[in-house]
């Protein structure tokens, strides 16, 4: 059980309270809770609106026209990490990553994930990072990639690595094996259709991962040290602040790009992390293009 290393949120709650709180959760939608678990005791999962809210239709997608200056602006050569589809089934993927990559080990590396989209303000988002030269990790809600098919492509263009988040956002430890590859599968359909990758990593929502859910998904399964829980408090300042304060070497930053405020807050936590001197990395970059089974965070220098 690793979840003492989740800070706020972590709290062991009584059966009841996470009845009610999955019940919340289901009410509601998305939203990452801030804990894991690793075995069958409750755990916090409050939730926030998501994939659901996410996934209707944009009456105007102004990313469409920003696509060619993002493009233009990213410095990243060549093609975006192609996977090859049979790495869905490779006990160790083993994920192209980019040829000026740091070594993370050696350098301050930090790996800003987002999850629950492609949603409105991805493409704002897309335009933030490359205005950084930063890659990050999307990790795609499967019925939001068959709504923006198109975000997912410039994501992808762009050099940003893509992960498998589910097709509806469940608590997979709650799913039969079957319907475990059934979501992680469909999802995997969807975002080769949009990009033509197919995810080499997986984040199983709420952090929630049991025994089954490990047997099922051979790929490695990420989750995060530092939650910036943006999903709970919709303020672009508190978001830029709970990710800063907690930003360490090899730190796996939380994110939902489904939030505005979410991605209001990006700008100030690329400048503040690059003025200390932090290089962002994908996931498979921060591990050398081999992540391992499970991913709380990356290496750091030892000295800094
Ligand atoms: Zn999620």
């Amino acid at each position: 059980m690793r979840s003492g290393m989740w800070g706020r949120g972590t709290a062991t709650r009584s059966r009841v309270a996470g009845v009610l709180a999955l019940a919340a959760a289901l009410l509601a939608g998305c939203g990452t809770s801030g804990a894991s678990r690793t075995s069958g005791t409750a755990y916090s999962r409050a939730s926030a609106d998501g994939p659901a809210q996410a996934a209707r239709p944009l009456v105007v997608d102004r990313g469409l026209r920003a696509h060619p200056k993002v493009l233009r602006r990213d410095p990243r050569p060549g093609p975006p990490h192609p996977v090859p589809s049979a790495s869905a089934a490779s006990p160790t993927p083993t994920v192209p990553v980019a040829e000026e990559a740091p070594d993370c080990h050696k350098v301050k590396c930090v790996a800003l994930t987002f999850d629950d989209g492609p949603g409105p303000y991805t493409d704002k988002l897309l335009r933030e990072l490359a205005a950084y030269r930063a890659p990050a990790t999307f990790f795609l809600v499967g019925r939001n990639v068959a709504g923006r098919p198109d975000v997912v492509r410039r994501t992808v263009e762009a050099g940003h690595e893509i992960g498998d988040h589910t097709w509806s956002h469940p608590d997979l430890t709650r799913l039969s094996a079957a319907r475990i590859r059934s979501q992680l599968g469909r999802t995997d359909r969807a975002i080769e259709k949009a990009a033509g990758v197919v995810p080499a990593i997986v984040r199983p929502p709420y952090g929630a991962v049991n025994r089954t859910v490990r047997r099922q998904v051979t790929r490695p399964l990420v989750l995060w040290n530092v939650d910036t829980e943006d999903w709970r408090y919709r303020n672009s300042a508190r978001v830029a602040r709970a990710a800063l304060k907690d930003a360490r070497p090899g730190s796996v930053i939380l994110f939902h790009d489904i939030r505005p405020t979410t991605v209001k807050a990006i700008p100030r936590v690329l400048k503040t992390l690059s003025k200390r001197g932090y290089r962002f990395v994908t996931i498979s970059e921060m591990f050398g293009g081999k992540p391992p089974r499970l991913v709380y965070g990356g290496p750091g220098p030892k000295a800094r």
